[in-house]
This record gives structure tokens, C-alpha cells and sequence, in this order.
């Protein structure tokens, strides 16, 4: 049984015995973490509080090899970010953040880009002003998808490998990234993609993460640049699928009032 000590994003949190929960970790040192808390839902227990998605803490657990689910001895807070949870929406920008790092990431594969990439946008969106919330949202998918091995090609056709030129564009799904005009119209199942949220999309790859929200969707490409997104995640992440966050902010935007239920099930 080995000590570990290292900093860690708490993903999410579920009661797992009168006193106990299992709680899913971001760790600087080794990835994605699944620890349980003993006693933690004591009052008394100094643990308390400290486990709140999207807290960032130094933990102490303790790694048994061969078993998934290790014991957490000790947490403490080194940021609290007090704007996402006292604020409904930028909470469910958050908590998708989690849910993505959460739902992508294999078991204990440190990845310590992914971690201060996490750990800078929670940051920024407990600054960033509500109209800031779906680029910064954006921009940690991009950047996510090229930590993990799926960086869309932004530059050069996927098809006949020439640059697009300044007309019509589409996306292939399957090859990764863009088309020129001359393969777009060949090939069926190709994306329409507009010149200017391709502009947009390749400064969003680019940008530094303080900078992302100084970055303003182009007028009318929201929904194109959102849906293209999100299809190319589902596209090349088996576990993507339906993220219950991502619904919910969803629902936010069209500015219906989510229901209970859809908090209680995320
Ligand atoms: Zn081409």
C-alpha cells in the first residue's frame, strides 16, 4: 500500500454509507481517482466540507494496488471557488467541466496538463462574466479533445490534405477536421461550417486560457460552433454521450427552467 500526497479537483461526490462518500478525484500526480471518505459525513470529521465538486485540495489517500477504489486519510482546501457555488449557472458550467474530465478520462493516467487546463478554467469561470461562460466552455473542450489525443484539424483539409481557401468550408466528422470547398461537396456526410466560426474556432485552439473570454463568438454562429462541438465529442468519445450538465445548460440558454429532476440525476 503506498501514500500518495498530491493535489486534486473533486469530480463529484456520492454518499456511500451512513457516515461515508465515494468521492471521484482530478489528481496532479496520478489522474482520475476514485477514493472513499471515511467518516466524512460527520460533522466532526475534518474532512467535512472539503469534498464539494469542483473544490481544488491537497489530498493524502491511500493507493492499494489492484483495487479501483482507494482510502482518502486526509483533505484540505487550497481554493474554493465561492462565485461557482453560489451562482446556479456558472455552477453548471462547472460542473460540465467536471463531467467531461470526469466522463473522458481513463482510471489513474496522470495527465497533468488536463489538471492545470481544469483547474485555470474553473478559475476563470469564477471570474468571467455570464456572456463569457459558453467560450470558456468551448475552449476547454478544444483543448481538452488535444490533450487527449483528438486535436480537430483546423488548418489543413482532411481529405486532400490542401488548404482551404477562403469560401465555403465543411467538417468530416470522421477525419477529424476540416474540408476544403472541392471535398466538402463530395463527401455527404460533411458538416456545413461557416468561414467565420472556422476563424473563430482556430483562435479559440490557439489562445491562451486567461484570453479565451476576450474572444467574441462571431454574430449569428453560436449554435453551428455549439452543435459541431458537441457532435465531434460524441463522435470520438465513447463515453461522451449525453452529458447530464451539458443539458442542463442547455436548457439554460433556451431559458426554460430545468427541472429537479435533471439536478438530481446529474
Ligand atoms: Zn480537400
Amino acid at each position: 500500500m503506498a501514500i500518495c500526497k498530491t493535489e486534486a479537483i473533486v469530480l463529484k461526490a456520492h454518499n456511500f454509507s451512513e457516515s461515508s462518500k465515494v468521492v471521484t478525484l482530478y489528481t496532479k500526480k496520478y489522474g482520475k481517482c476514485a477514493v472513499v471518505a471515511k467518516g466524512v459525513r460527520r460533522p466532526k470529521s475534518s474532512m467535512c466540507g472539503t469534498l464539494e465538486p469542483a473544490t481544488h485540495a491537497a489530498i493524502v489517500f491511500y493507493m492499494k494496488e489492484g483495487r479501483e477504489v482507494h482510502t482518502l486519510s486526509q483533505s484540505d482546501i487550497i481554493t474554493t471557488f465561492r462565485m461557482l457555488q453560489g451562482d446556479l449557472e456558472r455552477f453548471s458550467y462547472a460542473s460540465a467541466v467536471c463531467e467531461l474530465v470526469d466522463r473522458l478520462t481513463p482510471l489513474e493516467a496522470e495527465n497533468r496538463a488536463l489538471f492545470a487546463l481544469t483547474l485555470k478554467t474553473l478559475g476563470e469561470l469564477e471570474r468571467a462574466q455570464p456572456d463569457e461562460f459558453l467560450v470558456l466552455l468551448w475552449f476547454f473542450e478544444l483543448r481538452m479533445l488535444a490533450f487527449l489525443g483528438f486535436k480537430p484539424e483546423l488548418d489543413m483539409c482532411t481529405h486532400c490534405k490542401g488548404i482551404p481557401d477562403k469560401t465555403v468550408v465543411g467538417f468530416s466528422l470522421p477525419k477529424g477536421g476540416v474540408l476544403c470547398s472541392p471535398c466538402a461537396v463530395k463527401d455527404d456526410e460533411a458538416y456545413a461550417l461557416s468561414q467565420k466560426s472556422l476563424d473563430f474556432l482556430r483562435h479559440l485552439q490557439r489562445v491562451r486560457t486567461e484570453n479565451a473570454t476576450k474572444l467574441i463568438p462571431p454574430q449569428g454562429a453560436t449554435s453551428e460552433i455549439d452543435n459541431l462541438l458537441h457532435a465531434f465529442l460524441k463522435y470520438h468519445t465513447d463515453e461522451f454521450r449525453d452529458i447530464k450538465s451539458l443539458r442542463v445548460l442547455h436548457m439554460l440558454r433556451s431559458q426554460c427552467s430545468p427541472s429537479q429532476e435533471d439536478f438530481e440525476k446529474s
